[in-house]
């Protein structure tokens, strides 16, 4: 009777924790939910008054010659970069935001990797240092690899991971590879660099929205921490992952793995659009 009334009085317990954890979940649940709302309205509020700054900056610059003093031209300028990186921080909080809240489609459409490649170098370009101290190599991907997956987005990763490879990287080059896992129906895309490379300790954090590393070409490079977190997202949209492998002093590999073809989890709020 003794032993009964133990156990009775330990389900009971279990009982009461599991519908404790079951509180606190459902409670975390809703905190992160009004974090992702407050980020888009956030976002959404702060685009219109950008632009009317961004506007009128660029209508102050295009003013006749001689109308604005050399000092009067450097602020007005500064104001203009000022709201352009604004704009971009806000543009990347609010793509972060309505992945979050399931509110992005999926564009699943049949394309070939060489071809996305060199739109990207196309794209890259203008980013390139002129003195040529870093060079950005696309290996051929393997003979016609073909996939059928939100290009957009995929582009969109690479883009980041390879502005970035460009940022932390005084010499050497940035190498973009793909390679299919045959086995797994997944490809997985490369960015590796010789550029300075990240702590063990760092690995994590940079991941996280607005995750950045003290290093001493942070403050010329003016990042935001959100690009890596967008990629994440984006990734795990694409029924995908990233992950990095990191060398101190000698360089970064920056992954993303993803399905070869895109197919719509059970539960997904969006299946594929084709377009
Ligand atoms: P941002 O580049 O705007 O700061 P990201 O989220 O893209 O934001 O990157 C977060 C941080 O990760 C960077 O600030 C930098 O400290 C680190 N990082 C990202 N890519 C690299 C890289 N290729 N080499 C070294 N550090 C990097």
């Amino acid at each position: 009777i003794q032993l009964t009334r133990e156990l009775e009085d330990t389900n009971r317990g279990v009982v009461a924790l599991y519908a404790e954890l079951d509180e606190k979940a459902e409670h975390l649940r809703r905190a992160d939910e009004m974090k992702s709302r407050f980020l888009s309205n956030m976002s959404h509020e702060f685009r219109t008054p950008l632009s009317s700054i961004r506007a009128l900056a660029t209508l102050l610059l295009n003013r006749v010659d001689g109308e604005l003093s050399v000092e009067q031209e450097k602020q007005v300028n500064f104001i203009l970069h000022g709201s352009l990186a604004l704009n971009d921080m806000v543009n990347d909080l609010l793509d972060i935001a309505k992945i979050e809240a399931g509110k992005v489609d999926v564009h699943a459409d049949e394309f070939e990797v060489g071809e996305m490649f060199r739109a990207l170098r196309g794209m890259l370009r203008p980013l390139l240092d002129e003195n040529g101290a870093v060079a950005l190599i696309f290996d051929e991907p393997p003979e016609g690899l073909k996939m059928i997956s939100d290009e957009g987005k995929l582009s969109q990763i690479l883009r980041n991971f390879i502005s970035n490879a460009l940022k932390f990287t005084e010499r050497g080059e940035i190498v973009v590879h793909a390679e299919a896992l045959e086995d797994e129906g997944q490809v997985r895309f490369s960015v590796s660099d010789t550029g300075l490379g990240i702590d063990r300790e760092h690995l994590e954090i940079i991941f996280e929205e607005f995750g950045q590393v003290a290093n001493h070409l942070q403050a010329k490079t003016k990042g935001t921490g959100l690009g890596l977190s967008l990629c994440r997202n984006l990734a795990t949209l694409l029924n995908g992952s990233v992950n990095v492998e990191s060398t101190p002093g000698k360089g970064s590999v920056f992954c993303v793995t993803i399905p070869v073809v895109y197919t719509a989890r059970h539960g997904d709020q969006h299946a594929p659009v084709p377009t």
